[in-house]
């Protein structure tokens, strides 16, 4: 067992955060620095230089040789190139380590080698990254050594995003600046910035890394693509918060001990729903230190998941059968000065400026529902939204009892006058203390829930980035205040106009709110009823990116272009594509070489067993001959649904990519999947366990 440690030493340590500034940067480039950071005043190299020189000292102290521009290109997944410290060769044969502003600044990978949706032609191969100062550089310690990671942007070389953080950034600068204006209209002339801050909850699955290793599934897919159901799953409801066994308690406190020395806030951790499901949740940041602090998270559970001898699979649905994995975007809007606009205080009836906000998010899902349902769209999701455990695919918002109430005298008289009190919590034990419950309940099958004083978007998946979601929920809600603040900045009577504001988003937007269970059949019948949309898998999702409404607010607000978001569009379509392409070979794989095979091995065997109790005359074979016809049945289906999937992949594959080879893929392949899928968890509960050839669902979900 790893030594105990104490975390307010070791929080941090590996980040080169402010106090680290503070203490190794000269007063007059420190101040430099927090200028860029805090008003977004520009960089330049003089200043850049010294940070640079102070940064590579501060790494090689920490054991770091090497140096990499950290990013996030449009794969999923991180990207990095390292380069060491080293200088050439001086005549003494001695090197330097040197580390120059500009390559602090910038770096130059390849654009045509990553995802850019036609924006790069392969011969194009000039792209920039950009260093983010807004999120801190860290030392990463692991196998590789010591690494100094610098967050950066990355862009072409015509200036066009080809990252998640890029658009992030742009649509932090557009909420910044309409809630600036909000603020001041309700007279705050002291709040300097405004700040989407985010708080994701990440789920994962832990399995045995030997078992792992002989799922082909697993490994090239991250979900099972076969496997019959355990006899036991989730229905005891006994891992949820149950205790944390030792294998895992021991990997925990690993990760938690990594991303703290990250300086990222790791701070609840327990066992989810499903059986080797747990969660993982950091305290709040800032909207892009978020996104990079979650993509840290998710590196540390795989790294630590290896030293563990373990596998963590993020796949949104590795299972099926029992609950997937997702990942609850807490967000809100934090001002320098720490006033955050979503809260209502105890009495949001009076709190206008709460009002006013509230509606506008109000508008805002309303009117973009598609866009905010793309953003949590993608293959592995497809899986998961929409099925009986996780948030439905139609988005709605859960306000609560007591905000609910407020809204409802809002429409109803058009001004709210009274506001629901929380009360005293009756346990009917008298030693066990009183306290006040919330004036609200919750409300666990909504898909964005308001959550005392943030939203909650739940729909996210747990391999996706949380950029996109963020850069939608920021962009959308900054259209409604915009539009909201050009009403009331020219309003002769400003309290009238707020009234007649909040009245009118209310009642033309509260179709969007449902506070019931959002499980349930009745609500998509309902939903449908109200005209929202229930966008029920990715391919269905993507053309919101490139709706007219969504070109306008993208391009008004300067997030992303229309060619930006065209080439996001192909980028989904192709990726979605490739997704199932890899699933249906690797079924292809499994059941030829694999599934086959050891069916084959098992009706040879109980052939010959017949055959021999047969000869020798001692009983009655009848039973073993069901089986042996009832497996050379399920064989035989086995057989004709692998000769179809083959068929509908190769046709799949076969055309041009784009929107319409991804809907091939999800009407054809995907269900010949499901086809191949079921003879084959039929054979595995006939064939000898000793003769299946991969670990069942209860090897995996069970013996972690
Ligand atoms: P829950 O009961 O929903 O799990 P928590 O209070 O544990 O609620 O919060 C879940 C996540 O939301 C945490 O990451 C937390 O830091 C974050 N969070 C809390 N308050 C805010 C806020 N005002 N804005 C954004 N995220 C928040
Ligand atoms: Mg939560």
């Amino acid at each position: 067992m790893s030594e105990y440690y104490n975390v307010a030493e070791i929080f941090g340590e590996n980040v080169f955060n402010d106090s680290v500034m503070q203490e190794r940067l000269p007063k007059k480039v420190y101040k430099k620095m927090r200028e860029v950071m805090d008003e977004g005043v520009e960089m330049d190299l003089e200043t850049a230089d010294v940070v640079a020189h102070e940064m590579k000292e501060w790494a090689i102290e920490k054991g770091a040789t090497h140096y990499t521009h950290w990013f996030q290109p449009l794969t999923g997944a991180t990207a990095e190139k390292h380069d060491s410290f080293i200088t050439a060769p001086m005549d003494n044969g001695k090197v330097l380590m040197s580390f120059s502003g500009k390559e602090l600044i910038k770096g130059e990978p390849d654009a045509s080698s990553f995802p850019s949706g036609g924006l790069r032609a392969t011969f194009e191969a000039r792209g920039y990254t950009a260093w983010d100062c807004t999120s801190p550089a860290f030392v990463r310690q692991d196998a590789a050594g010591a690494i100094l990671c610098i967050p950066t942007a990355f862009c072409s070389y015509t200036g066009e995003a080809l990252d998640q953080k890029t658009p992030l950034l742009r649509s932090m600068e557009a909420i910044n600046e309409q809630s600036l204006r909000l603020l001041r209209l309700f007279g705050n002339q002291t709040s300097k910035r405004v700040t989407p801050s985010v708080g994701p909850e990440q789920e994962y699955f832990l399995v045995d890394r030997q078992k792992y290793l002989k799922r082909k599934d697993l490994i090239f897919t991250g979900r099972t693509l076969f496997g019959a159901m355990p006899p036991k799953g989730q229905e005891m409801d006994d891992h949820y918060f149950g205790v944390i066994r030792e294998r895992i308690g021991a990997f925990m406190k690993d990760v938690n001990q990594e991303l703290w020395k990250l300086g990222v806030s790791a701070k609840t951790q327990h066992n989810e729903v499903a059986p080797a499901q747990h969660e993982l949740a950091p305290i709040y940041a800032q909207c892009n230190v978020a996104v990079d602090n979650n993509q840290l998270v998710m590196e540390t559970l795989k790294k630590e998941a290896f030293h563990h001898g373990l596998t963590c699979l993020l796949n949104e649905k590795p299972f099926a059968g029992v609950n997937g994995s997702g990942k609850h975007n807490n967000w809100s809007l934090i001002t320098d000065d720490g006033i955050n606009l979503l809260n209502p205080g105890k009495t949001p009836h009076e709190n206008i400026q709460f009002l006013l906000v509230l509606t506008c998010i109000l508008k805002a899902v309303d009117v973009h529902a598609d866009l905010l349902r793309e953003s949590a769209a993608d293959a592995g999701n497809d899986q998961r939204l929409g099925a009986n455990e996780a948030p439905p695919a139609i988005i709605s918002i859960y306000l609560g009892e007591q905000l609910q109430d407020v809204l409802n005298q809002l429409i109803s008289t058009g001004s709210a006058t009274r506001s629901l009190k929380g009360e005293v919590l009756q346990t009917g034990v008298r030693t066990l203390p009183d306290f006040m419950k919330d004036a609200t309940d919750r409300n666990r099958t909504s898909p964005f829930a308001f959550t005392g004083n943030k939203f909650e978007f739940r729909m996210v998946g747990s391999n996706d980035s949380i950029a996109a979601p963020n850069v939608v929920l920021n962009t959308i809600v900054a259209e409604v205040f915009c539009e909201a603040c050009d009403v009331l900045e020219q309003a002769e009577d400003f309290d009238l106009a707020v009234h007649d504001l909040i009245k009118e988003y209310a009642i033309e937007h509260q179709r969007i709110v449902f506070n019931g269970n959002g499980y349930s059949e009745e609500w998509v019948a309902e939903a449908e009823r109200r005209g929202l949309p229930n966008i029920r898998n990715m391919v269905d999702a993507v053309p919101a990116l490139t709706a007219e409404k969504s070109i306008r607010m993208f391009e008004k607000f300067n997030v992303f272009t229309e060619t930006e978001l065209s080439s996001r569009a192909e980028i989904h379509y192709e990726n979605y594509a490739k997704v199932i392409n890899i699933e249906a070979h690797t079924m292809i794989d499994m059941a030829s070489k694999q599934i086959i095979p050891a069916v084959i091995k098992y009706i040879t065997s109980l052939a010959h067993s017949i055959n021999e109790v047969k000869a020798a005359c001692v009983a009655d074979v009848s039973t073993q001959t069901e089986l042996l016809q009832e497996t050379s049945d399920l064989l035989t289906d086995t057989k004709v649904a692998l000769a179809k999937l083959v068929e509908a992949t190769r046709k799949a594959a076969a055309m041009e990519e784009g929107r319409e080879q991804a809907v091939a893929y999800r009407d054809y392949v995907k269900t010949a999947m499901e086809e191949l899928r079921s003879p084959v968890d039929q054979l595995e509960m006939l064939v000898d366990k000793e003769m299946w050839p991969m670990p069942s669902y209860g090897d995996l979900m069970f013996e972690v």
